[in-house]
């Protein structure tokens, strides 16, 4: 097993406590895989990729299909993040994806975006998940002069500058921001229930799911696949790898050194009074960010609780993660004074997913005939993964990969992979100095 974190991130056994699992119906367990079974297609991860790509399987394309789980379906950044169904799976802005990758290629990725959020929204319905869905759009709060006029040059069709005075009358104002951009893409949602509605209506499908049971090796045997876990054996022809920030390295050679997992934390206060809300000025539920290097993520939940996320440090063992609290509580407090006084109720921490090349891959593994991958969703999954999973089903039965051109190019390997964390540190070390300096 090669992971770049702490072995207690990745344990199955342990769930996370967050407000997500503390409001959600539960879902019942899945057996593990008992012995020897075959499928036409197996999907190693039960995230919103893997549960996506599974539905689209049993449903249009009628196969049999076999989802092994290492925990429980959404154990993983699917049942813990912050809820925003947004653009975002890649971090190159509009005009950085043309210039990189070319118009026709960056036109293509922006619709996919779109559709992504649309494919949340369709499967709310179309599944009858509650997901207590927000209002639409997202804010990106400039946390300086200089971002402001980065934000209303980057701005599109549709697209919103509001000066400080408007975020006011919004009730959208956080203590030292210089204005929002506000794009009417997006809408927030409860990602816990949203997941574990997609993990029941996929086994209404007929897709067959199993908890505990982590795949340990993944071997070729003539044109089949075997998957190896604890307790049993599973053999298809074609196999799709949905393990985004929790992928075993050691899995297949492809993963190693292609992703980076990076910790992702968020907190949630108690429910806030009107006066608590009014004082600070932020009474409404869009969902914001900011537009520092290392961003934070704010939202108003439906049950006046706020929630506030950004990046969780560089070290995922236990203590190191309760440490992160503190600066993340404090981060919270300067851009929210108002709120200072409500206490965390909830505060947790995940993966997301990296990768080598700053785009996710959906595609097939070079050199590994029926073998495909799709992650690498850049902390911007719930919309990304779920659409990702649908556009690579048809591949995994012999048709055509509809994944964007640019998610179908293998990520490049990090030029010393050993040193992706230190590499992180150093990073993220300049990105806060870059933006205490605006
Ligand atoms: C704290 C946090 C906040 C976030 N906030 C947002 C947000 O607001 N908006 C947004 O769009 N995105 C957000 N994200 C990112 C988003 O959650 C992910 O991009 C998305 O959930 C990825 O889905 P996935 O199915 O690819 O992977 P995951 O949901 O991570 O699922 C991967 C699964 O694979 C399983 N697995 C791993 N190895 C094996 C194996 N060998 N055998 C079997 N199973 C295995 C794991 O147990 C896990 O359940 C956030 C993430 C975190 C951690």
């Amino acid at each position: 097993m090669a992971r770049l974190y702490d072995a207690s991130a990745f344990d199955a056994a342990v769930w996370t406590g967050s407000h997500w699992a503390a409001t959600a119906p539960p879902l019942a367990p899945f057996d593990p895989l008992p012995g020897d079974a075959r499928a036409d297609v197996a999907i190693v991860g039960a995230g919103y990729a893997g549960l996506n790509a599974a539905l689209e399987l049993a449903e249009r394309h009628n196969v049999a299909v076999t989802v092994l789980e290492a925990a429980q379906p959404v154990w993983g950044a699917s049942g813990r993040n912050g809820g925003f169904a947004c653009k975002g799976g890649a971090p190159l802005s509009e005009p950085a994806m043309r210039r990189h990758h070319g118009a026709e290629a960056a036109q293509e990725w922006a619709a996919f975006e779109r559709d992504a959020v649309d494919r949340v929204r369709d499967n709310l319905n179309r599944y009858a998940i509650d997901a207590d869905p927000g209002p639409e759009g997202e804010l990106c709060l400039a946390h300086s002069a200089r971002a402001a006029r980065r934000l209303t040059a980057e701005a599109g069709p549709g697209d919103e500058w509001l000066p400080p005075e408007a975020l006011q009358e919004r009730g959208l104002h956080a203590a030292g921001s210089h204005g929002g951009l506000f794009r009417p893409l997006g809408f927030p949602i409860h990602p816990l229930n949203y997941a574990r509605g997609l993990a029941r209506a996929a086994h209404s499908a007929g897709a067959r799911i199993h908890g505990d049971s982590a795949v340990t090796a993944l071997s070729r045997d003539g044109s089949d696949w075997v998957l190896q876990t604890v307790r049993g054996r599973l053999t298809a022809p074609r196999v799709l790898i949905a393990t985004n920030g929790y992928s075993d390295e050691a899995l297949t050679p492809f993963l190693g050194g292609r992703i980076l997992p990076v910790l992702s934390a968020i907190l949630v206060t108690r429910p806030l009074s009107a006066k608590e809300l009014a004082a600070q000025g932020w009474t409404s539920r869009i969902m914001a960010y900011d537009s520092r290097r290392l961003l934070h993520y704010f939202r108003l939940l439906p049950c006046g609780r706020f929630l506030f996320g950004g990046r969780g440090g560089t070290s995922a063992a236990p203590a190191a993660l309760a440490a992160f609290h503190t600066p993340l509580r404090a981060e919270m407090e300067a851009m929210f004074p108002g709120f200072a006084a409500a206490g965390t109720e909830q505060y947790w921490s995940g993966l997301v997913c990296l990768t080598g090349s700053g785009t996710p891959f959906c595609g097939e593994v070079p050199g590994a005939p029926g073998l495909f991958a799709t992650l690498g969703w850049h902390g911007n999954g719930v919309a990304a993964a779920s659409e990702g999973g649908r556009r690579i089903a048809a591949a995994l039965v012999g048709g055509e990969n509809r994944a964007p051109a640019v998610t179908r190019t293998p990520p490049r390997r990090f030029p010393l992979p050993a040193l992706r964390r230190p590499a992180l540190r150093a990073g993220m070390a300049l990105a806060r100095l870059l933006d205490r300096l605006g």
